[in-house]
């Protein structure tokens, strides 16, 4: 059978989700090899085999560790040569993404970012993407070469099959390009103790309704009683009331969570674009006419201080 490529995302051995996904996606158009590099990647290997991984090629080169992104460049085009496989697949992070790219180049193909599907169609892989605003799904082939392929988090579940998950050492050569931005330091973001906003399974959103900084704690509290990330829209973000790591639409972040709860958010298209292919949407806002309702599977039409704060005694309650 033809195998797929699927570059791991792990944090000191430590695999994330949408690697996980990766890997159920990779299965259906072949047999997953994974490629996990840098500190502590041998450690990836009992779970990726767990969820499919037939071989797991395994660099821990300090390179991955002290330059930036071009040593994993080089570590995946080493697979490709040694794998011939039919696709690689990488999680669409800032980073994956500038990685497919330049693999790309290096491999004379083409790439295809943010798909939420791949498929076998007539022998080829093929990815699916959703465009415009989620109005309509593509369906794109690379014409030449390997297709590299990034794939956004949530776009398949998580599910566990075992496999081999053999490990092999992947020899990688170093360019002299690789060396040409070297890491000087390293600073742990502060956690917020919730979940990556463009991983996690349930997002929390709160727009101008929440009107004021502090107002947010109303959301951040409805959010932890899920264990859901916070987002916010751009209104919300440009008066100064949350991060702008937390945005969601089109020039903040993508999230296809399983649930998203949009309060006090108008739905505007800008907005939509960055959470329309949320697998449940529910809004509260105290304007029935707001357009957001067109796009929710639960709408409530009521003020957010009065309706989220139930929801979330409500939640809390029924955990306990
Ligand atoms: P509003 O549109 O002002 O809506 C606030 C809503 O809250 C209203 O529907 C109101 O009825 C409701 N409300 C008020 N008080 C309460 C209450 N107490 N209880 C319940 N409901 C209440 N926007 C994004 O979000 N993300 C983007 O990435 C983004 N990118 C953009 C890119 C460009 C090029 C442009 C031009 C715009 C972009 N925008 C983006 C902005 C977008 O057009 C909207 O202006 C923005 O999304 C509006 O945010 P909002 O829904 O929070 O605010």
């Amino acid at each position: 059978m033809a195998e797929v490529l699927v570059f791991v995302d792990h944090v000191d051995g430590a695999v994330r989700k949408p690697t996980l996904e990766l890997l159920t996606l990779a299965r259906r158009v072949g047999e997953p090899v994974a490629v996990a590099v840098g500190a502590g990647a041998g450690g990836t290997a009992s779970v990726l085999g767990e969820h499919g991984a037939v071989r797991v090629l395994v660099s821990e080169a300090p390179e991955f560790g002290e330059f930036l992104v071009v040593p994993k460049v080089d570590a995946l085009a080493a697979a490709v040569a040694v794998v011939s496989p039919v696709a690689v697949l990488v999680p669409s992070s800032a980073e994956g993404k500038e990685v497919a790219a330049r693999l790309a180049l290096r491999v004379g193909s083409g790439v295809v970012t943010d798909a939420v599907d791949v498929e076998v169609v007539d022998g080829g892989v093929v990815a699916v993407q959703s465009a415009f605003a989620a109005s309509f799904t593509t369906r794109s082939r690379v014409s030449r070469g390997v297709p590299v392929v990034t794939v956004k988090p949530n776009s398949a579940p998580v599910e566990p099959s075992a496999a081999a998950g053999a490990v092999e050492a992947l020899e990688v050569g170093f360019s002299e390009l690789s060396r040409g931005v070297r890491v000087v330091s390293r600073a742990a973001r502060e956690s917020t103790g919730r979940p990556e906003l463009t991983e996690a399974a349930i997002v929390v959103s709160g727009g101008r309704g929440v009107n004021g900084a502090e107002n947010f704690a109303v959301i951040e509290a409805l959010a932890d009683s899920l264990g859901a990330a916070v987002g916010a829209s751009r209104a919300a973000v440009d008066a100064g009331w949350y991060p702008h790591a937390s945005q969601v639409g089109q020039t903040g972040k993508s999230v296809s969570p399983q649930l998203y709860i949009a309060s006090g958010i108008s739905g505007a298209i800008q907005h939509r674009a960055g959470m329309q292919t949320s697998k449940t949407i529910v809004a509260i806002n105290k304007d029935a006419e707001a357009p957001i309702f067109d796009l929710v599977d639960y709408g409530v039409v009521g003020d957010l201080f009065q309706v989220v704060p139930q929801l979330t005694e409500e939640i809390n309650t029924r955990k306990g």
